[in-house]
């Protein structure tokens, strides 16, 4: 029978031995049996998806949510039952603030990303100097442009609207993403469709409005720009457990090595080796490069050469007098210039629905860049210390938190550099070299979840075909 290991059990792992699991299934009854055994170092499946439960409120430790318009996340929950368990942001409250010089801005209408589409609302906004507004009307007659190399976000904003779109904008916008900087970003692997408008209409400006006029054409409703589930992002994943063989998982058990051998992959885990057809890599690709360094050298420098940046979520929880002190609207993001260590917070009792009584406040501070590297090894008293210290001085907020949580993620958000997507090729033709492996993960073809379940989808399906069997399978969509 044919045997597949998979390595990581993040969501990317998971989905993939979800889709093992329906052709598992549906192959008892076919006669084309198949065995998997997903392997995770950690105690618990999930990865960076986790969500707490803290007086009344509810806490998201890693994702709070994904993006609605990739469908894939989406479409994999209504397919394990969680169909009617989806809920959207809050939209109609939404409004973001950017800080500049210690206050708070509002985030004009009609941005679209960072590319403004609305004229007025711009105009009046305190977020940019004269300067800027003036190169924003240039923008419009920005000439069709193809770039002939890759380049970084901040090369490409400040051509079409100077620096400070970069600092106030571009930068904070992508760092609440990747937790990196837009000056080390690259363009076509973060923000293609920019580098397609740009060739295409040379205005960022015209092109986002050509977009929204065929939106407004199109029949489908208006969705909420992000999507979660009521019980938190780990229901997802706990769903996803519940329906994998309980017998195929194999907690706090860390891969050492996947080697080929004889046409088929040794694992090794601890002191046992097992023997499988096929193995999906679903783990960040430093991890990876570790586990497949004697597979493949050169793939394992290329996967180690992947950047990974850490950061660190605290969520603090405020009684009723502080959430009506608060500023309306989603929270608000921190330019660098700005010098503090906060890049983010999220007031997420506005946010999403299901989230907190309507007599608590839920604060969510993201820090992320160039000093969290020492923060992950200061203590909780010293991280509490600086977040309640900017939090202060931005909002005016001296009251003590009824809870605070803190989490570490060490190196687990990938950066996309320039030149990332010749990497991918590079790494593309060395695992073509290796019958058997599909690799899947955030160092890829996105960071976000949508994007880490498709990649754990099209993996096993890759692994399935390449084994000679069909990666149909025939499933219900239910919920
Ligand atoms: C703080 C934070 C906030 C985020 N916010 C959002 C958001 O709001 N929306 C969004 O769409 N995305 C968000 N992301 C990104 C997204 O959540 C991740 O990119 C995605 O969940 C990664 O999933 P994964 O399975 O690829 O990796 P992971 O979740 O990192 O899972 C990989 C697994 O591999 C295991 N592993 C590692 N080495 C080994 C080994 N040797 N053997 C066995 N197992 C191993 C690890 O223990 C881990 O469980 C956020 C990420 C973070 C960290």
């Amino acid at each position: 029978m044919p045997r597949i290991a998979i390595i990581g059990g993040g969501i990317s792992g998971l989905s993939a031995a979800f889709s093992l699991e329906e052709k598992r299934q549906s192959g008892a009854q076919a006669d084309t049996k198949i065995e998997y055994v997903l392997y995770e170092a950690a105690p618990r499946l999930g990865g960076v998806l986790v969500t707490d439960h803290v007086d009344g409120c509810l806490l998201e430790a890693g994702p709070d949510s994904f993006v609605t318009e990739k469908p894939w996340a989406a479409d994999l929950c209504r397919k394990i039952g969680l169909g009617d368990q989806l809920i959207g942001s809050n939209d109609a409250d939404r409004k973001t603030y950017i800080l500049v010089r210690n206050r708070l801005v509002v985030m004009p209408d009609g941005l679209m990303f960072m590319v403004p589409t609305k004229i007025l609302p711009t105009v009046f906004s305190p977020l940019f100097s004269l300067r800027t507004k003036i190169r924003m009307a240039a923008e419009w007659f920005h000439p069709p442009h193809k770039a002939e190399a890759d380049e970084t976000v901040a090369a490409m904003v400040e051509r079409h609207y100077g620096p400070e779109m970069v600092d106030r904008l571009a930068d904070p916008l992508l760092s609440g993403i990747y937790g990196g900087e837009a000056s080390q970003l690259s363009v076509r692997a973060v923000l293609a469709r920019f580098a397609d408008m740009e060739a295409k209409y040379g205005s960022l400006g015209r092109a986002m409005l050509a977009a929204r006029a065929q939106m407004a054409h199109s029949k489908t409703p208006p969705r909420p720009l992000f999507t979660s589930l009521k019980n938190g992002m780990q229901q997802m994943t706990d769903e996803l457990v519940a329906r994998l063989d309980p017998r195929a998982l194999r907690t706090s058990t860390p891969v050492q090595s996947a080697t080929p051998q004889n046409g088929a992959w040794t694992v090794t885990a601890g002191n046992q080796t097992e023997t499988f057809d096929a193995v999906i890599v679903a783990m960040p690709a430093r991890a990876a490069s570790a586990v497949l360094q004697s597979a493949d050298a050169t793939l394992a420098r290329e996967l180690g050469e992947i950047v990974y940046s850490s950061s660190i979520t605290v969520a603090l929880g405020y009684d009723d007098a502080v959430r009506r002190s608060l500023p309306p609207g989603f929270g608000f993001l921190v330019p660098r210039s700005e010098g503090r260590r906060l890049l983010a917070a999220t007031f997420v009792h506005n946010k999403f629905p299901h989230r907190a009584p309507a007599d608590r406040a839920i604060l969510r501070c993201f820090l992320g860049g160039a000093h969290v590297e020492e923060s992950m090894s200061a203590s909780d008293d010293e991280i509490l210390r600086i977040v309640r210290q900017e939090l202060q001085q931005i909002l005016g907020l001296t009251a003590d938190p009824l809870f605070v949580r803190i989490y570490r993620w060490r190196a687990a958000m990938a950066q996309y550099a320039v030149g990332h997507l010749d990497r991918l090729q590079r790494i593309e033709a060395l695992r073509q070299k290796l019958p058997g492996l599909a690799l899947a993960g955030n160092g890829f073809n996105g960071i976000g979840v949508p994007d880490c379940v498709r990649s754990g989808t099209e993996a096993a399906s890759k692994v399935l075909t390449a084994m000679g069997i069909s990666s149909a399978t025939s499933s219900t969509v239910t919920g």
